[in-house]
């Protein structure tokens, strides 16, 4: 059995959370660097410069990449052998207050979407616990912005509408979105399962390695047809035209009811911001 201690957790997850916001994920820098180099179009190579330039300047001088330093969300893999004694939801909650106020990170979260008034330390988190089997705990965090948050979408398509269909709701909300999710963007798309399955499965896509690729071929298949079609859109870095729309497409489907098809699109800027531990 796995016993871990409250305090270790939360100084542990603290930590993640603060530097998911300074440090930017070694492959999506390199990600940021292979659209300079294949980029065409002048403006979109200034543009995909500065955001470069820009990780670069918050990892050196401790900063936040953006000024938008998001909600809190964790997905988080709960081993039948790992033993906590305490509440993990408030602990989660305790590490995101101490780095949100500690690393001055802006705090972005209202008590209540109608009346507006802020928690000051950029709670309640949003998490998604799953219980696996084995002795760790894994964690992942994201700190997601609203300018990609806001421009997601999901479709209850029919069974008819397959692949093809796929792809044109997605890359009509690509195109609706245009600059407002900062891009170049990640997408993370969930098909199949529910409502809300296709929504989470979605959101979980983006914590995947940006290099990687789906293990479904069908997922695969429709991963390189999405990057394909929504680097055609020429919507280009923040919108202002250009090759490079999207950095990676990341698929998660799920089984689903004979009668549906769901399709979530949950839309990450160029920040793509996300890190992991393991007690
Ligand atoms: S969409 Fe991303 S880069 Fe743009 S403001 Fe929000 S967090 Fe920052």
């Amino acid at each position: 059995m796995n016993k871990i201690a409250r305090d270790r957790l939360v100084a542990e997850v603290a930590r993640i959370v603060e530097e998911a916001n300074i440090d930017l994920d070694g492959k999506a820098v390199a990600c940021l660097k292979a659209a300079l180099r294949n980029e065409r179009n002048e403006l979109a190579q200034g543009i995909l410069a500065e955001i470069v330039e820009n990780q670069e300047i918050a990892r050196n001088e401790r900063i936040p990449i953006c000024q938008d330093t998001g909600v809190a969300v964790f997905f988080v893999e709960l081993g039948n052998e790992v033993f906590l004694d305490f509440n993990l939801e408030a602990a989660l909650n305790e590490a995101v207050a101490t780095a949100y106020t500690k690393g001055y990170l802006r705090k972005s979260i209202v008590r209540h979407p109608l009346d507006r008034v802020n928690t000051k330390d950029n709670t309640p988190a949003v998490i998604h616990v799953r219980p696996v089997m084995g002795s760790t705990l894994r964690i992942r965090f994201a700190p997601k912005g609203a300018g990609s948050e806001n421009m997601s979408a999901i479709a209850m398509l029919t069974p008819a509408d397959g692949f093809a269909g796929i792809v044109r709701f997605v890359v009509d909300v690509v195109r609706r979105a245009g600059g407002k999710p900062c891009p170049p963007i990640v997408l993370g798309v969930g098909i199949g399962g529910t409502f809300e399955k296709a929504a989470l499965i979605a959101k979980e896509a983006l914590l995947r390695e940006l290099d990687d690729e789906a293990m479904n071929p069908r997922d695969r298949e429709l991963e390189q047809a999405l990057y394909q079609a929504v680097n055609a859109t020429n919507v280009g870095p923040m919108g202002l035209s250009g090759d490079t729309t999207c950095l990676a497409v990341k698929v998660n489907s799920y089984p689903c009811h004979i009668a549906s098809l769901p399709v979530a699109v949950n839309i990450q800027c160029h920040a793509a911001r996300h890190k992991e531990v393991i007690l």
